[in-house]
């Protein structure tokens, strides 16, 4: 049975200190679950820290950002080598990235080579922008930003990981995507991985919803027929908000089909 998979994404919030007190009271307020995995991605600078006050049973760690290459003269980068004991995923091609650091396919393609090679699991996010969907092509910016960003990939290299998509319109701007939105977005995401991959590899590999995300989308979202968790973003930095979020995903746990 897959776990469902909730990702918080703090983005560039929060220094050392706050880090540390917004994980002290998410472990407070969520239990242990078995049936939902929580990952946290706090800034490079507070994950060392993290590491140590974490209860490991409850949290996993979550890199937001690294270079490519394992090590050299690089200066200012951090690499995927020396995130390795540190962090269990990585989120990688978050449309942020994208927009304001000129990441293209063929770099975000290399950051999820890296992260495998260092045995760091991809978050690969993927995703159109307003313009690409009133444009009609949704389908081909997903298409591209998938088989580029997968192409040194095994087949079992991305059962492993996750997919995320993201519609960058509905990231951050209070916009939702439509539960019909979203399913089409899935259903071709899967598609597109048993075109290149086969059954097995589409079933498994977990898919992530985010842009937006609240505790009152939860119910809504997680029953989208494919989606195995949510990654959140500034509702992530507001402990109520997560473990609201953390809760609803737990009791539908128990109510969502298991596809794998
Ligand atoms: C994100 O940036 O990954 C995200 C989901 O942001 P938000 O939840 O704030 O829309």
């Amino acid at each position: 049975m897959k776990r469902t998979l909730i990702v918080g994404n703090w983005k560039m919030h929060l220094n050392v200190h706050e880090a540390s007190l917004l994980v002290h009271r998410l472990n407070e307020r969520i239990p242990v679950h078995r049936t939902v995995e929580v990952v946290l991605a706090p800034s490079l600078l507070a994950l060392q820290p993290i590491s140590v006050e974490l209860d490991r049973r409850k949290f996993r760690l979550a890199a937001q950002n690294a270079y490519y290459k394992d090590a050299g003269a690089f200066t200012g980068e951090v690499s995927y080598t020396m995130l390795r004991e540190l962090v269990h995923y990585a989120i990688i091609g978050h449309s942020e990235r994208r927009m304001y650091f000129d990441e293209t396919l063929e770099v975000v393609r290399d950051k999820v080579a890296a992260a495998v090679r260092n045995e760091i699991i991809p978050i690969l996010c993927i995703g159109e922008t307003n313009h690409e969907r009133l444009q009609g092509e949704t389908q081909r910016v997903l298409h591209d930003q998938l088989t580029t960003a997968l192409f040194h990939l095994t087949s079992e290299d991305v059962e492993t990981m996750v997919i995320a998509y993201e519609p960058v319109w509905a990231i951050g701007t209070g916009q939702t995507a439509k539960p019909d939105e979203i399913a089409k977005a899935i259903g071709w995401i899967k598609h597109n991985l048993y075109e290149l991959y086969g059954t097995q590899v589409a079933e498994t590999t977990r898919i992530l919803y985010g842009a937006g995300v609240e505790p009152e989308f939860v119910g809504s979202t997680l029953s989208i027929e494919g989606i195995d968790g949510l990654l959140v973003g500034s509702a992530s930095i507001n402990y109520q908000k997560f473990a609201d979020i953390v809760d609803a995903a737990y009791r539908l746990g128990h109510e969502r089909p298991t596809d794998g």
